[in-house]
Order: C-alpha cells, then sequence, then structure tokens
C-alpha cells in the first residue's frame, strides 16, 4: 500500500501537520517514535500556549493534540523509525523490518536539549529542573536559581530569568562565555545576575524539588554546595536528524535546511519543527510549522510534480 503522506515524529509539528493533512482527505500515517509527544512530555505546567488561559500540563497538551489528529482518521504507529530511503519515489521508510511507502513526507521529529547527565538531574527534571526558561521561569518567583552553560542560550535565558527570580547564578565550565559580547556583557553587568567561573554542577539535590547543587570548581577542585530552587541547563540543542544524514541537505549544526517554504532538499519531503529551527524554538511556531508542512504536502501532492 502506498501512503499519500507519511509523518515522522509527533510533537506539535508532527500533530498539527497530522490535524491538517487528515483534514484535507491525505489519511496521513504518522510514525510517532517511542519518544512521542516530544519535548512538551518532559515539561509540566505550560502556560504561554494559546488557548489555556489557565494553563495546561505538557503531556495532556499533547494528548489533546493527538486525539485532535486521530479524530479525522490519522494513523499512528508507536516506534521509531530506523532507516529512510527517499532516493526513489513512493519514498522508503522503515520501522526495523516493517517497511512503509508514501508519495509525500513530513519530518517533524524534533530537538532534544542537552543534559549533563548527573545525579539528581532525570528524577527532578519538572520539578526545579528545567531546560526551559520561557516554560518554566514564572515558576520561579522570588526564588534562587541557577543557569549552566556560558552560550548564547544562556545568557537568554539567564536574563530572562531575571524578572522572576530574586537571584539568578550562572554556572560556566571556563573562564569567559561563548556568547556574543552584547548578551555577555548585559549578563556581566545585571546586578541580579552573579557567575561562577570555571565551575561545574556534579549533582542536583532535592527529595521532591530542588533545594541546591553541587558545585565543583575545575580549577581548584573545591567543591561547594549552593541552595537553589531552580536549575535551568542552557548547554546547548541537538536535532533529532541521524536518520537523514547524507539523505537530506543538513546545515552545519545539523538541523534540516528548508527552502522557501518548509520544503526539504528533496522534493516532496517537508520538514517543521524544532528539527529545522534553532531560533525560536516554542511549541506554537512549531505547530505553525506543522500547519504550513501539511498544506505544502497537500499542494505539491496536487501539483503532481
Ligand atoms: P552553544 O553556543 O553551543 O553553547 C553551549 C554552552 O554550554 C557553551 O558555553 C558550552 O561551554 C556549554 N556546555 C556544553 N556542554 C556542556 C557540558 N557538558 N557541561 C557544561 N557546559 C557545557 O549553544 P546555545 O547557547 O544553545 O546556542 C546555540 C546557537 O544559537 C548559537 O549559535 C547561539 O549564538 C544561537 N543563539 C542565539 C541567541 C541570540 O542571539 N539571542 C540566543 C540563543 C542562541 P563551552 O563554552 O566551554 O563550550
Amino acid at each position: 500500500m502506498i501512503e499519500k503522506l507519511i509523518i515522522i515524529g509527533s510533537g506539535p509539528a508532527g500533530l498539527t501537520a497530522a490535524v491538517y493533512a487528515a483534514r484535507a482527505d491525505l489519511s496521513p500515517l504518522m510514525i510517532e517514535g517511542v519518544g512521542a509527544g516530544g519535548q512538551l512530555m518532559l515539561t509540566t505546567d505550560v502556560e504561554n500556549y494559546p488557548g489555556f488561559p489557565d494553563g495546561v500540563m505538557g503531556p495532556e497538551l499533547m494528548g489533546l493534540f493527538r486525539k485532535q489528529a486521530e479524530r479525522f482518521g490519522t494513523r499512528i504507529v508507536t516506534s521509531d523509525v530506523s532507516r529512510v530511503d527517499f532516493s526513489t519515489r513512493p519514498f522508503g521508510v522503515w520501522v526495523g523490518d516493517d517497511e512503509y511507502r508514501a508519495d509525500s513526507i513530513i519530518i517533524s521529529t524534533g530537538a532534544s536539549a542537552r543534559w549533563l547527565g548527573i545525579p539528581g538531574e532525570e528524577r527532578l527534571r519538572g520539578h526545579g529542573v528545567s531546560a526551559c526558561a520561557t516554560c518554566d521561569g514564572f515558576f520561579f518567583k522570588e526564588r534562587e536559581i541557577i543557569v549552566v552553560g556560558g552560550g548564547d542560550s544562556a545568557m537568554e535565558e539567564a536574563l530572562f530569568l531575571t524578572k522572576f527570580a530574586s537571584k539568578v547564578t550562572v554556572v560556566h565550565r571556563r573562564d569567559e562565555f561563548r556568547a556574543s559580547k552584547i548578551m555577555a556583557t548585559r549578563v556581566l553587568q545585571h546586578p541580579k545576575i552573579e557567575v561562577m567561573w570555571n565551575s561545574t554542577v556534579t549533582e542536583i539535590l532535592g527529595d521532591t524539588g530542588v533545594t541546591g547543587v553541587r558545585v565543583s570548581n575545575v580549577a581548584s577542585g573545591d567543591v561547594s554546595e549552593v541552595p537553589v530552587e531552580g536549575v535551568f541547563m542552557a548547554i546547548g540543542h541537538d536535532p533529532n536528524t541521524a536518520l537523514f544524514d547524507g539523505v537530506l541537505e543538513l546545515d552545519e549544526k545539523g538541523y534540516l535546511t528548508t527552502f522557501g517554504n518548509t520544503s526539504t532538499s528533496v522534493k516532496g519531503v517537508f520538514a517543521a519543527g524544532d528539527v529545522v529551527d534553532h531560533t525560536y524554538r516554542q511549541a506554537i511556531t512549531a505547530a505553525g510549522m506543522g500547519c504550513a508542512a501539511a498544506i505544502d504536502a497537500e499542494r505539491w501532492l496536487e501539483s503532481g510534480e
């Protein structure tokens, strides 16, 4: 059987593409991956998604997206794609030995925040440990927090968090920031921000919520405990594009390259959401791109190119 459209990935971009494609009678097949729902599954309250004035839990929001996609006939396979072949049409997508064929593809595999992999980090994720200040900063009013990282994201997150937190400590592993000068200067001059140079966080402390971090000075070897209630990781994101390396054009940071609209370097293959976007990285922007990708795919299929 040849599908009209296969959507790979099931965060806000993929599920919005599915809603639009299903309503356009493309009867999409979604291969949602075992990490179904994307990064919102790792957050608690989402208060900036329009339409939910009282906020909504991340997993609940993704459940609603999924229900809406299924309502219009999206079929969902809960497995990871293991291989793709976009060199011939219909395009090939494999889940283990199962082969799927489709006339068009939308890729919405997202990106993954980098984590330190230290004790306490995974256990306290969503309970004081976050990788998104825009999503979770609001919950830290008048609290002391740390931001880990020395790039532009860390600067941006630290500056944003000063709106809420009583004190922000940036913990960076070297003695100079990687961030652009202008961002670094803003951080260094901010009265609410302190910097711990040459320092790495080795453990996050707390039972049901964060109570502090253990920090090691890489120069002196000294270990100290810093009492904080929030830890924001800003050590970069990696786009989930390993499957497409050598198949589609990627930019120098590994994100899928799109041309004009949501088209990738192979005609009939479209991409949306964080897998192409290293600027905005919001659920609402991903959803918007998913909508655009479904419309682009529908128009492309109709054009018979
Ligand atoms: P990035 O530039 O790669 O910076 C990552 C930071 O995390 C670096 O300071 C790095 O330290 C640190 N780091 C990485 N792994 C670590 C580890 N295991 N332990 C401790 N520290 C670790 O990533 P980014 O800040 O997310 O920025 C990504 C891109 O987006 C950049 O090109 C950036 O300019 C751009 N961006 C721009 C803006 C803006 O212009 N407003 C905002 C956000 C992002 P080292 O420095 O020692 O390597």
